[in-house]
């Protein structure tokens, strides 16, 4: 930047008294003038508009990398304070998304309510291609929540990546005759086979709206046994180590596959 961009840039800048971010030691320096959508700075450079963080750091830190992202090691995405900024792969970036928006969780209940800054991660790393249930995993919130997130059925005020894949068809509800069906016989095959290809019952659950008694059942073959399928049974190994290892068993021999994969 030239002193006179400089000075323009640094008039719309707004360093704080005191540190607000828990990951660094120093205060933000708030961009106070036009934002993106994700809570990122906006500004002419001399050449063209640029994202404000970037025209930080290769004013004051140095060039950036081709093909590399800005990173923010406060979780401020407003902020344009140099020493807070550094550069790394876009994997980086979306893992610092992840470490800040969990790190805030750490004062506030288990169990409560998302962030900003989850939602941000949320949705930056489902358009990165992380599957729900991968998000699920990292989030202390029920998937369906993680569902209405990414759908922008809430936090509809913040930022929404452009480019989102779309979402999967919801399993609950469906072929439901009888009272109890929440899931279809579908699912019940795509369960086993997903039992027999050795996932644990704990992540084939986090997929259907049934809890994980229930998927160890309708793996064993105790229940819902016209549906098809193969079954198994989950057998303890004891290791070396102390801990306990399963091995999966099939017990009932997987009829032909074309007709029985969903
Ligand atoms: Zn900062």
């Amino acid at each position: 930047m030239d002193e006179k961009t400089l000075a323009r840039f640094m008039a719309k800048v707004e360093k704080q008294a005191e540190v607000t971010s828990p990951h660094v030691d120093t205060p933000c320096w708030l961009w106070t003038g036009a934002k993106k959508a994700a809570g990122y700075g906006n500004a002419w450079n001399g050449k063209t508009v640029e994202i404000t963080h970037r025209m930080s750091h290769r004013h004051w830190n140095g060039p950036i990398p081709a093909g590399k992202d800005v990173r923010h090691l406060c979780g401020e995405p407003s902020c344009v304070n140099p020493a807070h900024l550094t550069t790394g792969s876009r994997r980086q970036n979306m893992a610092d998304m992840v470490r800040h928006g969990r790190s805030t969780k750490g004062e506030r209940n288990p169990g409560s309510e998302l962030t900003r800054a989850d939602v941000y991660a949320i949705r930056h790393l489902w358009a990165a291609g992380m599957s729900l249930r991968q998000l699920a995993r990292r989030f202390p919130v029920a998937r369906g929540q993680i569902r209405r997130v990414i759908a922008g059925e809430s936090w509809t005020h913040c930022y929404m990546p452009r480019q989102m894949p779309p979402l999967p068809v919801e399993t609950r509800h469906v072929g439901a005759d009888h009272g109890r069906a929440k899931i279809s016989d579908a699912d019940v095959v795509a369960m086993r086979w997903r039992a027999v290809a050795g996932e644990s019952i704990a992540a084939i659950a986090v997929d259907y709206p049934v809890s994980r008694p229930t998927v160890a059942r309708i793996c064993r073959g105790d229940g819902w046994k016209e549906s098809g399928g193969p079954l198994t049974r989950r057998v303890r190994v004891p290791r070396s180590d102390g801990r306990t290892a399963y091995r999966v068993e099939i017990t009932r021999p997987t009829p032909p596959r074309c007709a029985d994969m969903p």
